[in-house]
């Protein structure tokens, strides 16, 4: 509260302040600090790197040796997912789409992508792939690098994927 009996240290709490960046006249306060203890309780968060353990991929829909850092699991009514995917040379998912479509960001490596029906092409680190929803698909290493990405994905209800058979390594291997 200043001596012009504005509270600024809820202003970030009070939405139409929030939008405009100033403080609230003190009568608002209490409104104010309602709406934060509503809108903000538990809202900010840090992860601290090595809090969340890596996660062997499951190998019913992943080939070969894969790790996954969790980035964001979404509390409803959100519905992102995010995850950081380490794919050792080799390594590939499984064919299978997204109900709702996946962004992949390339953050290391050289790996492959195919769309069913497509040639294989080659992906590497800062290029941003978007697959769009119901579209087949497999995303992996080379045979002979790794790779890593960072997969973003929406929930349609329960399911983010739908996984269906292994990649053979006839498929893998098949030049682009
Ligand atoms: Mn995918």
């Amino acid at each position: 509260m200043d001596g012009r009996g504005v509270c600024h240290d809820l202003y970030f709490s009070h939405p139409i302040a929030y939008a405009v960046g100033v403080g609230v006249p003190a009568k608002h306060c209490a409104r104010a600090r309602r709406l934060g203890r509503n809108r903000m309780e538990g809202a900010m968060k840090i992860t601290r790197c090595g809090e969340v353990p890596s996660v062997r991929a499951p190998a019913d829909a992943f080939t070969g040796v894969v790790w996954q850092n969790p980035i964001v699991t979404a509390h409803a009514p959100g519905r992102v997912g995010s995850a950081l995917v380490t794919f050792l040379p080799g390594a590939r998912t499984f064919w299978h789409h997204h109900p709702l479509g996946q962004t992949l960001y390339i953050t290391q490596g050289t790996g492959w992508f195919q769309t069913e029906g497509e040639p294989r092409i080659e992906i590497n680190a800062g290029d941003v792939i978007w697959i769009p929803p119901h579209e087949k698909h497999w995303h992996g290493a080379t045979d002979s690098t790794t790779m890593s990405h960072v997969a973003m994905h929406e929930r349609d209800g329960a399911r983010h994927v739908t996984w269906l058979d292994p990649v053979s390594e006839a498929d893998y291997l098949a030049l682009g």
